[in-house]
């Protein structure tokens, strides 16, 4: 028995889009080196496309090895003169990104849904605002870093920071980086995703309105062998990358013996546990953000859903009521829930691996929902009657794909929660308080939300366990990647009881 009422009809809205007039793209970018534009040596270009129309934005810039030493110089050169300035000065020079951020809020908000593909109330509401909010927040810190870590009162910045972001949260990405590393005093090379490398170029112009002198963040486009040329630069102190754990693996090696610093936030297969007794009308609203928020795209979705068996067909049938009210479409339009997936690639990965839990017997349910003709979209997806051993159950899929689990007690919940290589996030929802706190010790996650998912706060730390990386970035923590805290200091997360 439900108590389950059958699915509305979803309200039919007129469009509602964002105007596109607020962003001007240009027709080719260059490099931002040193304060000013460049070519790419090579002369080297590619598209960076809409992923929702496949309309052509705007011409890259790849940039090569001789690119990347250059920028590495000028963050070189840059470094004596940014860190020696008082913490209070570079903070001023954080707030002012941040306003400037929160100024043209809606410029980047357009810009991210239309070079990403999400939907403009997540950019609007999430993305843009979380960026600024990054800046404010290390701002504050800036002049304050010698309280920061009791005992250890004359923390120093490492040098040149190499960090390489992602195609999912460009722009706050990109923040998570470029704000700790500057409060701490030190300069940077960032390479963009190459799907996704619009927000960041018109973050060199935010820079340039703030005054940032010449050479303290410099922003090379490129693909992987952008990333590798950075990594592989000897005058880079310290590489931040978030990304695939493949390629974070890679990374790894690469760096090992060279003494370089490296912080990895890789990928994951999180966890959201129903109890019984959990509000399960809140509960379905938190499955649902946690695996179509960004499209599922996201490294610390609830990509797992594990249910009480005895509310499973209960909490089913609410969850397939509510997704089918979800609205999949054009990224700028207010309305729109789901937005287009981020690429041709990424859209085939997301297939195939829904293929594969097809063939390995698990069955699949999808709203009815129309998808548009052009670009690169898919629809949410349930699969249940999932085991352990399939690869939905098992690999990231980055799409709006749930594998549905069920558990009888707490400790069988806590067993197939850590059984991945991942550990990233979990939920867990349930009345209890002590139950809570009992399943957070037990998870091996980097965050446990109760009764809630997917949030995010500039003070608190985010970062993984085994193969979703190492180090934190947000929070204090976020401090210690990027200074050096002296003899017998365990840069990472040790330290920092
Ligand atoms: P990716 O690893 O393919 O690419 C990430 C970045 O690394 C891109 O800028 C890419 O150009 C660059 N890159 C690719 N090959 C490289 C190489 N050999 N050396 C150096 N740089 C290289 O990942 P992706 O597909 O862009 O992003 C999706 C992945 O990111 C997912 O696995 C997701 O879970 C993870 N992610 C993790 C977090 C986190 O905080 N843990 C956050 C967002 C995304």
């Amino acid at each position: 028995m439900t108590d389950v009422v059958p699915a509305p009809t979803a309200w039919e809205y007129a469009p509602a889009p964002e105007s596109r007039a607020l962003v001007s793209i240009r027709p080719r970018y260059g490099l931002y080196i040193d304060g000013a534009w460049s070519e790419p040596a090579a002369g080297e270009r590619f598209a960076t496309i809409a992923p929702a129309t496949e309309e052509h934005l705007a011409e890259i810039a790849q940039g090569g090895a001789e690119d990347v030493d250059r920028a590495v110089r000028a963050a070189r050169s840059a470094f004596p003169a940014w860190s020696c300035l008082p913490g209070s000065e570079r903070a001023k020079f954080l707030f002012r990104i941040a306003r400037i951020l929160q100024e043209r809020a809606r410029e980047f908000a357009v810009l991210e849904s239309l070079d990403g593909g999400k939907p403009i109330k997540e950019s609007r509401d999430v993305d843009v605002p979380l960026a600024a909010a990054h800046f404010f927040y290390y701002a504050g810190w800036a002049d304050k870093l010698e309280y920061a870590f009791p005992g250890r009162p004359r923390p120093k910045p490492l040098g040149v920071a190499g960090q390489i972001i992602p195609w999912n949260f460009p722009l706050l990405m990109l923040a998570w980086k470029v704000a700790p590393a500057l409060a701490t005093g030190n300069t940077v090379v960032l390479k963009p995703a190459e799907s996704t490398p619009l927000t960041a170029l018109l973050f060199c112009d935010v820079l340039r309105q703030a005054g940032l002198p010449a050479g303290v963040v410099n922003v090379v486009t490129g693909d992987g062998r952008t990333g590798q040329a950075l990594v592989a630069h000897e005058g880079v102190d310290k590489i931040a990358f978030t990304g695939s754990t493949e390629v974070g693996k890679a990374i790894q090696r690469a760096l090992a013996g060279t003494g370089k610093r490296l912080t990895l936030e890789l990928g994951g297969k999180g966890a959201n546990i129903v109890f019984d007794d959990a509000a399960l009308d809140q509960a379905v609203e938190g499955i649902v953000t946690g695996i179509t928020f960004n499209q599922g795209h996201v490294c610390c979705a609830g990509s797992r859903l594990l249910v009480q068996e005895s509310v499973a067909e209960q909490l089913l049938a609410k969850l397939r009521r509510r997704m089918e009210t979800l609205r999949v479409g054009d990224p700028l339009d207010k309305n729109t829930d789901i937005g287009a997936i981020n690429s041709a690639e990424q859209l085939a990965r997301i297939k195939e691996l829904v293929q594969s839990g097809r063939d390995d017997g698990a069955t699949i349910w999808q709203p009815a929902c129309v998808l548009p003709e052009q670009g690169f979209w898919f629809p949410p997806t349930v699969f249940t009657e999932v085991a352990q051993s399939h690869r939905i159950a098992q690999e990231e899929i980055f799409g709006p794909v749930l594998s549905v689990l069920t558990f009888r007690t707490a400790e069988e919940a806590v067993e197939k929660a850590n059984n991945t290589p991942y550990g990233l996030s979990a939920g867990v929802w349930t009345e209890k308080g002590s139950r809570i706190l009992w399943m957070a010790q037990r998870l091996r996650a980097g965050v446990v939300w109760a009764n809630t998912f997917n949030r995010f706060d500039p003070t608190s730390p985010f970062g993984g366990y085994k193969e979703s990386g190492f180090g934190r970035e947000g929070g204090r923590h976020g401090l210690a990647a990027y200074l050096d805290l002296g003899e017998g200091a365990d840069a990472g997360v040790g330290g920092l009881a």
